[in-house]
C-alpha cells in the first residue's frame, strides 16, 4: 500500500500512505488501509508525511493516517487538492496541509528533502532526494520519463543527474513495469486513437478514464474543440478532479466547450462527447449506471461509441466485461484493452527508463519498490551491471522489512508490525458520517446481516419477501419489528430496480447493501457487516 518510513535517531519521516480496494474475497468492505502500528507506537518521533503524487494507491489511507497521527502533510498543489477531497468526508481537526513546488527543499529533523519533478499519468507527481546525515536517498515514487507529456512539464532529468555526480547513497525506485522491454508510450500516444473514435463517431463519443487522468482529459476536450462538440462531465470524481485541475492551471477548458449532464439528452448526438469515470466497473459508478439505463443524464443510444481509456486491472475483468455486454446490448460500440495504437498507455516506466534512471542515480545501495516480487526481482537484474560503477548491494525487502545503513554500509534488520486494515466506510454515493473499522472487534460488536434474495429464473423478479438471517447482531432478535422492517427496505430496493439491473448481481448486491447499511445506522447506530446473498429459483 505504499507507505515508506524512514529514520533517523529519534525522526521519522513518511512517503506516501496508500490505499487498495479489496479483492473479491473481501466481501463488504470498502477499503484496505495500512497498519501504522509502528508509527503510532513511535508517534513522537514522526515529523511528517510527504506524498508524491494523487493516485489514490499513495494517498488513499492519508485521512486514516491523519486520525491517528496529525503531523504535516507535503506534497504539490494538485497533489493536495485531492488529498483535501478525500479529507472532507473524514472528520478531523486541523489538518496541516503544506504546498510545495519543485526544486523546493524542505527540512524536518535531520532530513532535508528535494521535491524533483516527474512525469507519470498523474500530472505533478514528484520523486524526492533526501539528504540524511548519512547521505542522500532518492524516492522515486511512479515515475515514466514521458517525453511529451500534455502539460509540457518536462521529466527533471538534470536534478538526478545532479545528485548522481555527487554521490547517492540509496535509490529506491518503481519497479512496476520492470518486466516490460523499451519505453513506455509518451501521455500522447493515445492521441490518434481518440481522434480516430471522434472522427468516425456517427453518435456520441463518449469516453471513460480515471478521473485523476488529466493528461487524457485534457487530450479529450482538445479533440473535441477540434471536431466541434461539447463535453459534459459525469460522475462526481470526473466533475470534482476536472474542477481542482483547471483550478490549478493544470487544465485547459475552452470557453463555451462544457455542457450541463441535464443537456446531454437534448443535445445533437454528433455534437456531443461525454467523458465519464467509471472504467473499472464499479457498480456505483456513473457508466455502471449509464450501462443498465439507470443514469439521470445520459441514456445510451445505438451508434455511441464508448472508449474504455484504462487499463482493465486484473481482478475487475468480470465487472467490466459485463458493463460491456449492457453498453453493447443498447447498441453502443465499445473500444476497451490493448489495441494498436493504444487507447491506453502505462503510467510507469519501462525496462529502458529504470535503466536511464540507475544510470543517471549510481546509488551505492539499490532497492527495488513498487510492483510484485517478480517485477522487483526483474528491476534488481537490471541494475547488475551497476556493480562496475560503486553498487555495492542491492536489498529486495518485503512488507515489515526494515533496511538499516550506517557508516559500516547497509543490511536487511529486523521487522515491524504491518498488515492490513479492511475499512466499511458507507457506500459509494453516501456521505461518511463515521469511519468504521470493520476488524474482528467490529464483527463481534455490531454481528453480520444476509439478506437472502431469491430471483425467479424465468421472470428474473424477486416474488416473495427477502429473509433476513443475522449472527451476533444484537440489535435484533429474529423476527422482530426492526427485521421486518429490515426485509421491506430490501423487498423496496428490488421493487424500484429495472429489470436490467436485477440481471447484474453485483449492481443489485451493492443496493442492497448500502441501502441496508443506511437503515440499520439509522435504526441502531449499528454497522454491521451485511452481506447480500442471491439465489436463483
Ligand atoms: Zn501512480
Ligand atoms: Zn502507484
Amino acid at each position: 500500500m505504499n507507505i515508506l518510513a524512514l529514520r533517523y535517531g529519534d525522526d521519522i519521516i513518511v512517503v506516501d500512505a496508500g490505499m487498495m480496494f479489496p479483492e473479491d474475497e473481501l466481501l463488504g468492505v470498502d477499503i484496505v488501509t495500512p497498519d501504522l502500528t509502528y508509527l503510532v507506537e513511535n508517534r513522537d518521533c514522526v515529523r511528517g508525511l510527504i506524498v508524491t503524487h494523487g493516485h489514490e494507491d499513495h494517498i488513499g489511507a492519508v485521512p486514516f493516517f491523519l486520525a491517528e497521527l496529525n503531523v504535516p502533510v507535503y506534497g504539490t498543489a494538485f497533489t493536495l487538492a485531492l488529498v483535501s477531497r478525500r479529507l472532507e468526508e473524514h472528520d478531523l481537526p486541523e489538518v496541516k496541509l503544506r504546498t510545495v513546488k519543485p526544486r523546493q527543499v524542505v527540512e524536518l529533523g535531520p532530513f532535508k528533502i528535494e521535491f524533483i519533478h516527474v512525469t507519470h499519468s498523474i500530472v505533478s507527481a514528484v520523486s524526492l532526494a533526501i539528504t540524511t546525515p548519512l547521505g542522500v536517498v532518492i524516492h522515486t515514487g511512479d515515475f515514466k520519463v514521458d517525453p511529451t507529456p500534455t502539460d509540457n512539464e518536462l521529466f527533471d532529468l538534470h536534478t538526478f543527474a545532479e545528485y548522481g555526480k555527487r554521490g547517492v547513497l540509496l535509490l529506491l525506485s518503481d519497479s512496476t513495469n520492470s518486466d516490460r522491454p523499451g519505453h513506455t508510450g509518451s501521455e500522447r500516444a493515445v492521441r490518434p486513437r481518440l481522434e480516430e473514435v471522434f472522427s468516425q463517431a456517427d453518435g456520441r463519443v463518449i469516453i471513460s478514464c480515471f478521473s485523476s487522468s488529466i493528461h487524457r482529459i485534457q487530450q479529450v476536450i482538445d479533440l473535441a474543440r477540434e471536431y466541434g462538440r461539447k463535453v459534459a462531465l459525469l460522475g462526481r470524481s470526473m466533475i470534482q478532479v476536472t474542477e481542482i485541475a483547471h483550478s490549478l492551471g493544470l487544465l485547459e477548458i475552452p470557453d463555451g466547450i462544457l455542457m450541463r449532464p441535464q443537456d446531454i439528452q437534448s443535445t445533437n448526438k454528433r455534437k456531443t462527447a461525454v467523458l465519464v469515470s467509471g472504467t473499472q466497473g464499479e457498480p456505483m459508478s456513473a457508466l455502471s449506471r449509464v450501462a443498465v439505463d439507470n443514469h439521470k443524464s445520459l441514456s445510451i443510444d445505438p451508434g455511441d461509441t464508448v472508449a474504455l481509456s484504462s487499463r482493465i486491472i486484473p481482478g475487475n475483468e468480470r465487472g467490466i466485461f459485463r458493463m460491456v455486454d449492457h453498453l453493447e446490448r443498447r447498441g453502443a460500440d465499445v473500444m476497451y484493452g490493448s489495441m494498436n495504437p493504444p487507447l491506453h498507455v502505462s503510467g510507469h516506466a519501462s525496462a529502458e527508463e529504470l535503466r536511464l534512471m540507475l544510470n543517471l542515480v549510481r546509488p551505492r545501495y539499490f532497492m527495488p519498490i513498487h510492483g510484485e516480487y517478480r517485477q522487483l526481482a526483474k528491476h534488481a537484474r537490471l541494475a547488475e551491471h551497476l556493480r562496475h560503477v560503486g553498487l555495492e548491494e542491492i536489498f529486495i525487502l518485503d512488507a515489515g522489512d526494515t533496511l538499516e545503513l550506517d557508516h559500516h554500509g547497509a543490511r536487511k534488520a529486523g521487522r515491524v508490525t504491518v498488515g492490513r486494515i479492511c475499512i466499511d466506510s458507507g457506500s459509494v454515493d453516501d456521505v461518511v458520517e463515521d469511519l468504521v473499522i470493520r476488524d474482528r472487534k467490529h464483527l463481534s460488536e455490531d454481528g453480520i446481516v444476509l439478506p437472502i434474495i431469491a430471483i425467479n429464473k424465468h421472470t428474473g423478479r424477486s416474488e416473495t419477501l427477502p429473509e433476513i438471517v443475522t449472527r451476533g447482531f444484537a440489535a435484533a432478535e429474529d423476527g422482530s419489528e426492526l427485521l421486518q422492517a429490515a426485509r421491506q427496505v430490501v423487498a423496496r430496493t428490488l421493487e424500484n430496480s429495472s429489470t436490467e439491473e436485477m440481471t447484474d448481481w453485483g449492481v443489485m448486491k451493492e443496493k442492497v447493501r448500502s441501502d441496508l447499511k443506511r437503515f440499520i445506522a439509522k435504526q441502531t447506530s449499528r454497522r454491521p457487516l451485511i452481506m447480500p446473498v442471491i439465489l436463483e429459483v
